[in-house]
């Protein structure tokens, strides 16, 4: 019978004609298992950033709708030469771009988010024994215009196409071997996890942890997927995304992981008065930009008061123009920015039956000399703002303080 399955790549496991034809032969060992294959793939490694480089050169702001139009375009270079590599193998494969299917989303360009996916055509073809190679990170909208799903998409592109064809297994290749308790290029004792539940795999996603896009995890959950990560150049076993019931034994605080793609706006002596948070907030929100943590003091004397929240770095230049917009109507003295600072969060679910576990983050840090700058919490995590210059050093020594280092 076989299995119906989705294989995406990413850019460092397609980075060049060698390692194309290397997922052609991990293909190939699929098909030859009998299986039904469809493959995800991303731009080559740096295509995309080359690509948003070239649209920032011309403009910071651009119409979102054009950027998508640039951005989608390394996507289209892979699944055409993936297509031949296989090919090349003796296999029947055929390419396809996100409008061709199509991978329908809603219209927020650059962060759009798929709707639906037609797999009919798919499944018919993958059935008679053809692979199907599919553009990861793009779609199309009801209004005929290219979409990209954000930074990283294309694990979703993988996941929402796998819930469409009601494949058995949707595995993630990547450049690492499986889902690390913290990023393993930055601490090195970190370690590998056999299994991850969806709810943690998603808050570490969310914050941070690019190995998968929040998304996908977010639509494994709701559909059921099965979701593995594994490494695209070695064979061994990677880590399984499952539910909580799967796993035995439940670590306090199971991986940590950062961001730095964010930027802290001060709003310094803000009026202190009812409405004034929305006010700027609600502007912020109309703009589609996003606001993660947000810190508003107390008022020393009853009249203003401090606002600092963060946001995407990327978004900076858009969020200050609308505060510059809201300036008369909401009254601030200035609009202080810094771009160099981090997030660093905790994650457990085993944190809903612990005590102390911020505690221990709080006092870690300060042992190191470093200064939280704001602070958020949900039930399975905790997030702390720290200046950029102070983020390995937290990783390495919050590892350790949560007993995570390898032997
Ligand atoms: P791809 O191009 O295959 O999508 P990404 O670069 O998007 O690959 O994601 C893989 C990277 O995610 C790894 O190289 C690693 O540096 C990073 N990463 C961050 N956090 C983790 C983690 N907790 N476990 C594993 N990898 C992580
Ligand atoms: N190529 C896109 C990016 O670099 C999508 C992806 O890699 O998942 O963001
Ligand atoms: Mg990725």
């Amino acid at each position: 019978m076989g299995q119906t399955i989705v294989m995406k790549f990413g850019g460092t496991s397609v980075a060049d004609a060698e390692r194309i034809a290397n997922v052609a032969r991990r293909v190939q060992r699929e098909v030859k298992a009998g299986n039904r294959v469809a493959v995800v793939v991303s731009a080559m490694a740096g295509v995309t950033n080359q690509l948003v480089a070239q649209v920032d050169s011309i403009d910071r702001m651009p119409d979102q709708a054009e950027y998508d139009v640039v951005v989608a375009s390394g996507e289209q270079v892979t699944v055409g030469l993936t297509a031949i590599a296989l090919h090349k193998l003796g296999l029947k494969a055929r390419s396809w771009l996100g409008w061709q299917i199509p991978i329908r989303t809603d219209s927020a360009h650059a962060a759009a988010r798929i709707d639906a996916i037609d797999g009919d055509q798919l499944s018919r073809r993958m059935a008679k024994g053809e692979v199907q190679v599919v553009a990861g990170f793009q779609g199309v909208t009801a209004e005929g215009r290219v979409a990209t799903l954000g930074r990283g998409g294309s694990d979703t592109s993988a996941v929402a196409l796998a819930a469409a064809l009601k494949a058995d297994r949707c595995d993630i290749y990547t450049d690492v071997d499986g889902v690390y308790t913290c990023d393993p290029r930055i601490v090195g004792k970190a370690q590998k996890l056999a299994k991850v539940t969806f709810e943690e795999m998603l808050e570490m996603a969310s914050s941070g942890a690019k190995v998968l896009h929040p998304r996908s995890v977010e639509i494994a959950m709701n559909h059921r997927v099965r979701l593995q990560v594994l490494s695209s150049f070695e064979d061994k076993p990677g880590t399984l995304v499952v539910d909580e019931d799967e796993i035995v034994e439940q670590a306090v605080v199971s991986g940590i992981a950062f961001t730095r793609n964010e930027a802290k706006v001060t709003l310094q002596r803000v009026a202190d008065r009812p409405g004034v948070a929305a006010a700027v907030f609600g502007p912020l929100a109309d703009a589609g930009i996003n606001v993660d943590m947000i810190v508003q003091s107390a008022s020393l004397d009853g009249k203003s008061t401090d606002i600092t929240f963060t946001i995407g770095r990327a978004e900076l230049p858009r969020a200050l123009e609308v505060l510059k917009a809201i300036k008369r109507k909401v009254k601030f003295d200035r609009a202080a920015t810094d771009a160099e600072i981090s997030k660093v969060s905790v994650i457990g679910t085993g944190m809903r039956s612990h005590a102390g576990v911020a505690r221990r983050m709080f006092e870690t840090l300060a042992k190191n000399g470093i200064n939280i700058q704001a602070i958020s919490t949900s039930e399975i995590k905790i997030s702390v703002l720290i200046e950029e210059k102070f983020t390995e050093l937290a990783l390495r020594a919050l590892h350790t303080a949560y007993g995570l280092d390898s032997a």
